[in-house]
């Protein structure tokens, strides 16, 4: 008996298997045009790849912004209370998560069960966001897996706009004047620090804070939030899983 969880995000569609103790598969495929199509494909694929048949799964939760357009989901509950309930089974020791995915950022408190205490959102504006990276790196010719790499040890360009189409335009002007990609990719990062530490700062900060989404898997970021948010702050290679692993631990608990 197994349960899903599938995080139809704005840039990446994650689904992972739980067997009730552990996540025992996972996938990942860009969103696309269609969440409809792409998560009908994700769920199909990852049972094939894990050798399940549709019999064995139990209950499918489906969370992220796509999941309205899922029709063979039994559940759909948000992405702040699967990301608090995910963060909770990887690590219950963490009471603040912050998530920095393709189109918003937010910052969640929970208590000692993963229940959600307060959380503050940003979707309404790119920067701070993976979005904000993406368009950044294309400016800098950089893959945005690249960003932490380059920019580590460099000295950081202020990067004062807060908003991504006149930021993009700063990130030129700098480039013509002859900074170099890596103090631009640096003030780039320590631009989403600020504005991360300063979205958290409206709810407050406890520790641990486990740091999720996409843009997690960017090191160089971790270690400035950390220092920004005078919390300790933990993530994992998986952690851009951890709303469909809300999402599928939620399902189980439902069984
Ligand atoms: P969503 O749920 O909104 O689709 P995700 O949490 O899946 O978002 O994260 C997608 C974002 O992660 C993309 O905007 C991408 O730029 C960013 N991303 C992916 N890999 C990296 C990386 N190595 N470093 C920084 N950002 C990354």
């Amino acid at each position: 008996m197994y349960s899903v969880g599938i995080d139809m995000g704005s840039v990446a569609a994650k689904a992972v298997v739980f067997d009730g103790k552990t996540i025992v598969g996972t996938i990942i495929m860009p969103t696309g045009w269609s969440p409809k199509e792409t998560g009908i494909a994700l769920y199909d694929t990852l049972l094939e790849k894990m050798a399940i048949s549709k019999e064995q799964v139990s209950v499918i939760v489906g969370t992220g912004y796509g999941r309205i357009a899922l029709p063979f989901i039994d559940k759909k509950i948000t992405e702040i209370t699967c990301h608090a309930r995910g963060a909770h089974f990887v690590d219950p020791e963490i009471r603040t998560v912050v998530d920095i995915g393709g189109q918003d950022s937010k910052v969640i408190r929970l208590d000692e069960t993963g229940h959600v205490l307060d959380f503050i959102m940003n979707d309404k504006c790119a920067a701070g966001t993976g979005r904000f990276l993406q368009v950044m790196s294309h400016a800098l010719e950089l893959d945005v897996s690249d960003l932490s790499d380059a920019a580590k040890g460099a000295e950081p360009q202020s990067i004062n706009s807060m908003c991504t189409v006149f930021a993009e335009s700063e990130v030129v002007s700098l480039m013509a004047e002859g900074a170099s990609k890596e103090s631009i990719a640096a003030g780039l990062l320590l631009s989403v620090s600020k504005k991360t530490a300063s979205l958290a700062s409206r709810i407050g900060v406890v520790g641990p804070v486990y740091f999720s989404g996409g843009v997690s898997k960017n090191h160089l970021l971790r270690e400035q939030l950390a220092e920004r948010l005078e919390a300790e702050v933990r993530s994992c290679d998986y952690a851009q899983f951890l709303g469909a692993i809300g999402a599928a631990v939620i399902g189980f608990e439902s069984l």
